[in-house]
């Protein structure tokens, strides 16, 4: 395949030429995340010529994801989505060599693959994992194209560490809880959203590749896909944040709230709780350790006796880390087991 060709109508862009697209093809990329803002970005990042792709995502293809992540096909439901996308975008672009890592971000890996890389792209959709990259992206001097959408409105930021920029942790010392915004699950999303916001992070990343202007110091772009407001605002970086401010307190990644608990740290002190729903059960039951089973669709806290511990689990657990979060305010001896039923087997 001739590059020439394949990049012919890019390489007459004076910003781009033959410089620029030698540029894009030494750019190293790693997108998180390969989901509704995943998919577009992925797509125009390997047709654009950034030829070193990481694609990271622990999840495998839900039929619910398809309506808002184009890059993947029916046919490939259950399949590592992580797996599925390094596919799509070297059929693609067959000059891009793209790895896939199939699993999540967590504080363990986050440096190690950060390391590959020179741009990392946060297309995740929960705080906990956009903090960590924050983290990460800080203590290990990387530049991160975030963005985020909520409903038919979006953000955009692009924080340059070497600029100075305000990190998440001046907005937000501590991870807010999870569902505070409601998630793509919880409030709905239509796909052309998070398309339109991945097509904005492959646009930033593309000219930073190429040098051009990419949003300024502190500059988050809003964009409301209703009545095409747009507007910027400016954040500011605080002395004393946590982890970029004068006197930090944070020096290493965490991926853990203290109300998350591995199997391993689970003994006889906890009362497990399958907070799955009972169709969910039947076809998959948990037969080990005494339990309950109380689904989250009808939770009752005043089951609870506030002298016991309770540890919570799900599937994988997100769900019970997204109900444990939202019950701590009125009791704080539930836990959530990370990796949920999954992880106890
Ligand atoms: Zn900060």
């Amino acid at each position: 395949m001739n590059p020439k060709d394949y990049y012919s109508r890019q390489l007459r862009l004076p910003e781009v030429g033959e410089e620029g697209q030698l540029r894009l093809k030494n750019a190293r990329c790693l997108v998180i995340g390969a989901g509704g803002l995943g998919s577009p970005a992925l797509l125009y990042l390997a047709a654009a010529g950034v030829e070193t792709l990481g694609v990271c995502d622990g999840d495998r293809l839900d039929i619910s994801n398809l309506h808002r992540q184009p890059l993947y096909s029916a046919a490939d439901i259950g399949k590592s989505k992580a797996e599925l996308a390094v596919d799509r975008i070297t059929h693609l672009n067959p000059m891009v060599k793209a790895t896939a890592y199939p699993f999540f971000l967590n504080a363990h890996n986050a440096f190690l693959l950060f390391s590959s890389y020179d741009l990392i792209l946060d297309c995740t959709d929960n705080f906990k994992t956009k903090f960590l990259i924050n983290d990460a992206a800080y203590l290990a001097k990387k530049p991160v194209v975030r963005a985020s959408i909520y409903q038919f409105e979006g953000q955009l930021q692009t924080y340059l560490p070497g600029r100075g920029d305000a990190c998440l942790r001046c907005l937000w010392e501590k991870v807010p809880q999870e569902g505070c915004v409601g998630t793509c699950q919880e409030v709905g999303v239509l796909g052309t959203v998070p398309g339109f916001f991945g097509v904005l992070q492959a646009n930033e990343a593309i000219k930073f590749f190429l040098e051009m202007p990419v949003l300024g110091p502190n500059q988050v772009l809003f964009s409301d896909l209703i009545h095409y407001a747009q507007h910027t605002i400016t954040l500011e970086r605080r002395e004393n944040c946590p982890l970029c401010g004068k006197e930090p307190s944070i020096h290493a990644l965490t991926d853990r709230h203290s109300w998350e608990i591995t199997p391993a740290e689970l003994d006889e002190s906890f009362t497990l709780i399958d907070i799955r729903e009972a169709e969910e059960i039947k076809s998959d039951p948990y037969l080990k350790a005494p339990y309950r089973h109380m689904p989250m669709s009808g939770f009752d806290l005043s089951q609870l006796n506030p002298a016991l511990k309770y540890a919570l689990f799900c599937q994988r657990g997100r769900r019970s880390a997204s109900l444990v979060s939202s019950l701590l305010a009125q009791m704080s001896n539930v836990y959530s087991v990370v990796g949920g039923i999954e992880a106890l087997r």
